[in-house]
């Protein structure tokens, strides 16, 4: 067999071919950020730092060993009953991270015989637990219940039937028809399993997500986070019952099998969703300027959808064209371009994100280097024209 750098290097030219090569961006920051998922800017947050410190000296850098062996520590118990909380459940684990989540329980709770059926722009992470559940998996198009109902029609053929939802879809921002979902729930006694890893601390009334937004806390099944977005933290969990907390524990690989989280990261995500808690104006700055960046970037013609979440993908088309705006305005405000696989071909898109912590002037400034960078360019007719969607 042939040397395995000639064999990578070979992928990697067929790649840049199709100009879906991807590199690492610089490491260093953009002095303004509309690239992150820190949301509520309390990645750097001071009272995150002391709370990590803190976790740091009591129980030292590493948790030593998977949750069931040696590395259940008090933060982890403290943390996942504020996760509990926060998110109106009985309980919740912890996961190193939310990819892992995923991977973990979906195939505890589905496999041979059963049907998942998930919706057509759910995150990758649940697209790999479905391959690993060995399920029966149907994709329904993006948010469309009457789509979902026609997979639905099959349920009676299959043991469990498992329906998977990004609550906010990372790379459009949009939010999933929960009330729906959770009314096909009852309808086809199903389970609801609801990832909402940009909600958590965004949505709601509380922060606690996309459920409490929709008001079907009781109907959701399964609700999976990520500490590491508007938490400003990083790991994942699960909440919902008891009963399925218990099962998880014995039956998610992914939780068996690895190291429980660093106390550093437990601390921070303590500290933030105290923050979530008792700052509930942070969410209506974070709101507010997401208005405020739509409505600056549809002022210069960019198309722009509706929406009410931090998450504001202008799509281009070409990915050809997001690159050359993306090398522009990367540098200055880490907006990254997206293509495909990552988005379905002909969507390629900049996702820009908003903060709490931004200024107004902060966001002026990137509404002109957006126009600047068209003009520049020659995009503005590109854009006017409405070649935009591809
Ligand atoms: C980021 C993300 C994840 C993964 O969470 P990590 O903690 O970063 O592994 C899962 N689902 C969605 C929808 C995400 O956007």
């Amino acid at each position: 067999m042939a040397d395995i750098n000639v064999v990578l290097s070979g992928a990697i030219r067929d790649r840049q071919a199709l100009e879906l090569a991807r590199s690492l961006p610089p490491s260093s920051r953009p002095p303004i950020d509309l690239g992150s998922n820190d949301y509520l800017g309390l990645a750097r947050d001071g009272a995150l730092i002391e709370a990590a410190s803190r976790a740091l000296r009591i129980h030292g850098t590493g948790s030593t060993g998977a949750r069931l062996i040696s590395g259940n520590l008090s933060i982890h118990e403290e943390l996942e009953k504020a996760l509990a909380d926060i998110k109106s459940t009985a309980a919740a684990l912890l996961f190193p991270s939310g990819y892992q989540a995923a991977l973990g329980v979906i195939p505890a709770l589905a496999g041979g015989g059963d049907l998942i059926v998930s919706d057509e722009l759910n995150h990758a992470c649940l697209i790999d637990g479905c391959r690993m559940s060995r399920a029966t998996v149907r994709v329904y198009s993006h948010n469309s219940l009457e789509s979902a109902r026609s997979i639905l029609a099959d349920r009676r053929r299959f043991r469990r039937c498992l329906i998977l939802t990004d609550g906010v879809f990372s790379m459009d921002g949009d939010i999933a028809d929960l009330e729906g979902l959770a009314a096909l729930r009852d309808e086809f006694d199903a389970w609801l399993m609801v990832d909402d890893a940009h909600g958590t601390g965004v949505l709601g009334a509380t922060g606690a997500g996309s459920v409490e937004l929709a008001g079907v806390a009781s109907r959701v099944d399964v609700q999976m986070g990520t500490l590491s977005k508007a938490l400003g933290s990083s790991g994942g969990f699960i909440a919902g019952s008891r009963v399925l907390i218990d099962y998880l524990i014995n039956d998610a690989r992914s939780f068996v099998y690895s190291t429980a989280p660093s106390p550093a990261s437990s601390g921070a995500a303590l500290a933030a969703l105290e923050i979530v808690r008792r700052e509930p104006d942070r969410r209506q700055r974070l709101s507010d300027n997401a208005a405020y960046l739509r409505n600056g970037l549809r002022s210069i013609g960019l198309p722009i959808a509706a929406g009410q979440t931090p998450i504001i993908p202008i799509v281009l088309g070409s990915g050809e064209v997001v690159m050359r705006m993306a090398a522009e305005l990367q540098p200055r405000f880490g907006i990254a371009g997206i293509r495909p696989p990552t988005v379905p071909q002909g969507s390629s898109r900049l996702r820009v994100t908003v903060k709490a912590t931004h200024t107004r002037e902060q966001i002026d400034s990137v509404v002109e280097a957006f126009d600047v960078t068209l003009r520049r360019f020659g995009l503005r007719q590109y854009v006017l024209d409405g070649m935009a969607i591809a």
